[in-house]
């Protein structure tokens, strides 16, 4: 269920943090940093999996995630270049979606959403109704796809399409259903002449494996066959991992900003720059000593 929160004004920024009673010395500094902080088209941040609690003390897996996302947030403030857009991939919530969760992660992503364009999708602990009505003044629904909020963005690059994978909620499983994959195929066919980036939160599910999109295979084939598909970049595992099907295909697994399932393995979020050919990707983690810590992975787009 992609979402668009638009790039907030200096005066709309003003006004929403009076009305929620945030620091007033916060707000000016804030934009006085992002004014002469210089923008790249080519430049795009992701988060995922921020599984955000209505209560801020919420500890999961050893982890505070509104501790982890805030640390993310200043980051992202005070990297050198403003970004394209913002991508949050799905799993905002904690467990279940409730109110209170979107409440929570609406405040704590409000630095952000003067800094670009955000777009957010849903995934599993996801709910549909309570997100909408955490975001009922900003949010751009899409009718593209029925029950499902799809999105595309075009870039000078590249098109990115946004899916919708949450299925039932609290359900490790998604599915896109057929109606979002004959809406994908024909989008990506109506636009042979850049590379196409698709993002879900599911991953695709391997012969045998289960987990991932219920759609896998419909979707392995689709994404392989299209050869100006270059790359599907997805959340669920929390496992930061970068990897190439046979056919050329890359396969990004965004870092959580929460919590790890595998010991040892990095939160945090990712910066990705586009160039001609290719994509540069770094990952950012949390773990100032974390041996992955600005790891650069670069993916070269196979050829049409
Ligand atoms: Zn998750």
């Amino acid at each position: 269920m992609p979402l668009t929160l638009p790039q907030l004004s200096r005066r709309e920024f003003l006004k929403r943090a009076a009305l929620a009673g945030t620091a007033a010395s916060f707000v000016p500094s804030l934009f006085a940093e992002l004014a002469v902080k210089p923008g790249d088209p080519d430049t795009f941040f992701f988060l995922s999996d921020t599984h955000i609690a209505g209560e801020a003390a919420t500890i999961s897996h050893g982890v505070n995630m509104t501790n982890h996302l805030s640390t993310v947030v200043r980051e992202v403030l005070a990297w050198p270049v403003a970004p394209a857009a913002i991508i949050v991939n799905g799993d905002l919530a904690f467990k279940l979606g409730l109110a209170g969760d979107y409440t929570a992660f609406g405040k704590l992503i409000e630095p952000l959403r003067a800094l670009a364009p955000m777009h957010l999708t849903l995934g599993n602990h996801d709910q549909r109704d309570n997100f909408w009505q955490a975001f009922p003044l900003d949010a751009t629904k899409s009718e593209s796809v029925p029950q499902k909020q799809v999105a595309i963005l075009s870039g000078a690059r590249a098109n990115w399409f946004l899916l919708d994978s949450l299925d039932i909620t609290g359900k490790y499983a998604g599915q896109l259903g057929a109606a979002q994959i004959e809406w994908l195929v024909r989008e990506i066919e109506a636009r042979p002449d850049k590379p196409a980036l698709v993002v879900c939160h599911h991953h695709l599910d391997r012969l045998g494996e289960v987990g991932g999109l219920k759609d896998s295979t419909a979707m392995i084939e689709l994404l392989a066959n299209h050869r100006q598909v270059k790359a599907f970049i997805y959340g669920h595992t929390h496992n930061w991992h970068v990897s190439q099907h046979e056919k050329g295909l890359h396969l990004v697994n965004l870092p959580p900003t929460a919590y790890v399932f595998e010991p040892g393995r990095p939160s945090g979020w990712v910066c990705a720059k586009l160039s001609d050919n290719g994509a540069e990707l770094e990952l950012r983690s949390l773990d100032q000593k974390h041996p992955e810590l600005g790891q650069m992975k670069r993916l070269e787009w196979r050829t049409s």
